[in-house]
């Protein structure tokens, strides 16, 4: 039977966390070989806001590496770099011709810009149609999301629909998969990990740093159980277990936030060990191949497109 066909796109931004990890890798890790599976660094949309180019270059390198370090294999799955493959903007162009300018102000990326009184960048305002071209290109059919970025495939679904109303049935239309994550994973504040509040966890940095931030985690002066601790915690120890810590050190905190950052590197340090084998040569090599493969599957897709809009010789 074949494998019916999964993409995800990851955003080259910042240092991955253990909300990251949980929320979103470690899912993707847990079923992507189920499917045909398609895992897309998408350097394109990070140039919305990157303006930098070393730093640009190095996100790549290293959110590739995260993945195959968290356990992707590029012989299982196809990691490739989008601007690698032009078919992308190529699409996202035919897209932006078909929808309105007030349908794409709809679009949260754009609002919450234009709500904080922020100039979007053109990029910014057109992204949903790159988004959907990416995910179009390849009649994928699940695209795994977070409950928050359902928008995307609704997106993609409209310029489907608006596509195939105008030129005949090309596209399909494709589904999203709400991934089994963990929910929501709290920072050392209690708020939502986000690089964007500065309440992270690292993945990947030192045992130093990890161990830094969990000390650092926020406590309440009542009670026995810290429950900002606790809450990380439990996603690292099974609960008979954990209970069983919480009780033996109740009420002191710095034994229990140092158990904590020992069960963090214990799962981490194989991760880290791995993506320090990795050298830049490696991943280039990984993510060129991936990109020749994607390309292959593109390309034929872009010549029906070509073909039905009337612009193929
Ligand atoms: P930003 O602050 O810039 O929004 P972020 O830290 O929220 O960054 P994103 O790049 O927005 O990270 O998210 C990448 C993926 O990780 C998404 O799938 C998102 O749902 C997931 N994710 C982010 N933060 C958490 C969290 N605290 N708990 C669970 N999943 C998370
Ligand atoms: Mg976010």
């Amino acid at each position: 039977m074949t494998k019916k066909r999964l993409l995800t796109g990851l955003k080259p931004t910042g240092t991955l966390h253990i909300g990251n990890y949980f929320g979103a890798l470690k899912p993707f890790i847990d079923t992507y070989e189920e499917y045909e599976s398609f895992l897309m660094v998408a350097d394109l949309h990070a140039l919305t806001s990157v303006r930098n180019a070393g730093e640009m270059h190095r996100q790549i390198l290293d959110m590739a590496k995260d993945y195959v370090a968290c356990g992707f294999d590029p012989e299982k799955g196809v990691i490739f770099k989008q601007s690698e493959v032009p078919e992308h903007t190529e699409l996202a162009w035919i897209f932006e011709c078909l929808v309105t300018v007030p349908f794409l102000m709809q679009a949260h990326a754009y609002k919450d810009k234009a709500a904080k009184g922020l100039e979007a960048n053109a990029g910014l305002f057109n992204y949903p149609m790159l988004m959907a071209a990416d995910i179009l290109l390849y009649d994928t059919e699940f695209v795994p999301v977070g409950d928050d970025q359902r928008q995307h495939i609704e997106y993609a679904r409209e310029a489907a629909t608006k596509f195939n109303n105008a030129f005949g049935e090309v596209f399909k239309e494709p589904k999203e998969v709400i991934l089994e994550g963990v929910g929501i994973v709290p920072g050392i504040d209690g708020q939502k990990m986000s690089k964007s509040y500065g309440n992270i966890i690292p993945l990947f940095d030192s045992k130093e740093e990890i161990t830094k931030a969990v000390m650092g985690i926020v406590t309440d002066s009542e009670g026995d159980v810290p429950k900002n601790v606790y809450a990380i915690h439990q996603l690292f120890r099974e609960e008979t277990s954990l209970t069983a810590l919480y009780e033996e050190h109740k009420g002191k905190y710095k034994n229990l936030k140092e158990a904590l950052a020992a069960d963090i590197e214990s799962v981490v340090a194989p991760m880290r060990e791995k993506r320090e084998s990795i050298s830049d040569a490696d991943i280039t090599t990984i993510l060129k191949e991936g990109s020749e493969h994607a390309r292959s599957v593109a390309s034929q897709k872009m010549a029906e497109v070509r073909k039905a809009v009337g612009i193929a010789l």
